[in-house]
Parts: structure tokens; sequence; C-alpha cells
């Protein structure tokens, strides 16, 4: 038997909706497979009250082996410190999470709340919510950049805001079957079969992508870039291609990736729906992507639907330069 204990601090439950809704495998099929024993899950476990707080000290004195610790929502420390915002029973959350994180064998942080301090960091951050091994993009969060479990494994980060369902339950199927050792992590600890690649690849919308085709309204045909501000060519995630339900995405679903697996999420990706990341870096390069425009859009095939390329271009060219001036 594989003893998994879930906890979860500041954050909305949509991870446990995710994985709940997993299907290769799913829950069940992993504690019957498996032998996975889900001792404590804060939705799904008929415990509760002291019961809870029976289970929570049985693992952290060592009493049985916590095999997988999984963290989903970001750990609030504040006020100054003391971790008061956040208590399970009379003990702040993030001394439960410092206890059984030192005896688990494997700890996986579900979500960008968890994994990087994700929307409850954001801001002034009143409540001084942090990520378990990492605040935003620099190591160290509630656990310090030092962190090994007892498998000698750092902080295995799941982000996403959800994480898709298939990142939880396959990397959880990694540490029952004893492979979690060979995972391959990116500089944030993620797994690289999730997240090695740009979450543009596999859009249905590359094509248009490519002859600078844009979108100017969520549900037109085109590529959601330049006017509705996707993010996707800067995200490392495979959303385009594991697809959510077996059957869409964000972008086919025609709304434009808001960078939610990214470590600065929110912060870094706001306005969501605006096109910021050409103009930011220059009029140079704000020129030349201009000029590539145009060639393309008179480069575009018929059956992209494309009509009058030279208005598109003046349309092009005017809303690049009114975000770069800020006229808009
Ligand atoms: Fe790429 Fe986004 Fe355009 Fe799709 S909609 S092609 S992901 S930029």
């Amino acid at each position: 038997m594989v003893n998994l204990v879930w906890l979860q601090g500041a954050s909305d439950t949509g991870c446990t909706v995710s994985f709940l809704n997993a299907e290769q495998p799913d829950v069940v099929q992993m504690m019957r497979k498996f032998g996975l024993n889900i001792a404590y899950h804060p939705t799904i476990s008929p415990a509760s009250g002291t019961e809870v707080i029976g289970i929570l000290n049985h693992f952290a004195r060592g009493s049985d082996r916590l095999d997988i610790l999984v963290v989903e929502g970001a750990v609030q420390l504040g006020p100054d410190g003391t971790g008061n915002y956040c208590l399970i029973g009379e003990k702040p959350f993030k001394d439960i999470v410092q206890e059984l994180t030192r005896v688990a064998q494997y700890t996986v942080a579900v979500g960008t709340c968890a994994s990087f301090g994700g929307i409850p960091a954001i801001g002034s951050n009143p409540t001084q919510a942090t990520g378990l091994q990492f605040h935003k993009n620099k190591k160290g969060g509630l656990l310090g950049a030092s962190y090994v479990s007892a498998a000698g494994l750092p902080v295995i980060n799941i982000s996403g805001c959800p994480a898709h369902p298939d990142w939880i339950v396959q990397t959880l199927e990694a540490a029952l079957l004893g492979k979690l050792d060979n995972l391959q992590l990116d500089e944030y600890q993620r797994p690289m079969d999730f997240y090695g690649e740009v979450a543009h690849q596999g859009c249905p919308r590359n094509e248009y992508f490519e002859y600078k085709m844009s979108s100017k309204a969520f549900t037109e045909p085109g590529c959601l870039y330049m006017y509705l501000g996707c993010k996707a060519p800067f995200v490392y995630s495979d959303c385009n291609k594991r697809l959510w339900n077996r059957q869409s995405s964000c972008t086919r679903a025609g709304a434009p990736c808001i960078g939610c697996v990214q470590p600065n999420f929110p912060e870094e990706t706001l306005p969501f729906f605006e096109f910021k990341q050409l103009v930011a870096q220059g009029i140079r390069r704000t020129i030349f992507y201009m000029l590539s425009c145009v060639t393309l859009k008179f480069a575009s095939p018929k059956r992209l639907g494309a009509t009058k390329p030279a208005l598109g271009c003046i349309k092009d060219a005017c809303h690049l330069l009114s975000m770069k001036f800020g006229r808009r």
C-alpha cells in the first residue's frame, strides 16, 4: 500500500477538480491497480475535525510511512511570519506542511499556487503567500532552495491554473511505479514531458499565425496573438497537444492562452488579452514585425479566407503603433 496525503492551502480547489476528472488513469484505478491509499484529502475524505488532525500527526510522527505528500494551494506565511492566516485546527498550515515534508518520500506541488504562489501571491501579497520551493520564479519559497524529500528529490512542481488531470495523475503514477527519479525536470522543477515545449505547438490556428492573419474577436477564425494577446508562443506546456477533456484547449475554444503555468503568473501575463510581448521589445523589432506582417498577408493562401490584404496591413500597423505608443 502506498500512502498519500493531500493538503490544501490558499486555492480554489480547481486542481482537485482536475485530479478527480482524470481518466488515464482515474483515481479509482490508481487505488485499485497501484494500491494507492489516499489517507487524507480535504474534499473526498470522510474524516473531519480531530480525526484529520490525528491522521496528519500520525504521519508527521513517522508512525506510518508517508509515500507521497501533495500540496494544492499557496502557503500563507502571514501575518508577520506566524502563518495564522491559514490554520488547520489550531496549527498554522505552514507548520503542518513543514512537518509532513520532512517525512514524505516525495513532495508534489499541484497547481501554480502551490508551485510558485500564483494568484494568492499577487500584488502587495498581504497574506505573504508563497509556493513550496519557489516564490514566483525565484527558488526558496516555504521550504528553501535546498529542500529534498526523504527519497532525495526536490519538490516536483505541476504548475497550471488548474494543472491538467494527466499532469497530476501521471506524475503520481510515476511515483507509484518508483520511476519519479527518472523524470527529467526543467529549471522550475516541472516534468519536461509536460512542460518541454511551447503551448503554441499543436494549436489549430498555427497556419493563421504563420501568415499573420489575426482574429479581432474571440469567435473569429484566425490567430489570437496580435489582437487578443495569446501568450502561447512564450509559455511552456503541452495544452494544445494533450487537450482538455480529450477534445479541446483554450485556443481551440477561442480563448487566448493566459500563461497560467508560468512562474510569475498572473502578473507576468497581465493584461491577459493584450499583445504586449513584441511591442515591449523596441521600435526596430516592432517595425520588422510590421513589415513581415505585410509580406505574409499578401502571400497568404485563399483557403484561409484572406480578403483585402492591403487594408488588413494598414489595420495591423495602426494596431501595433497604438500598442507601442499607448494611444488605444
Ligand atoms: Fe499560437 Fe495562440 Fe495563435 Fe494558436 S492562437 S497559433 S497558440 S499564437
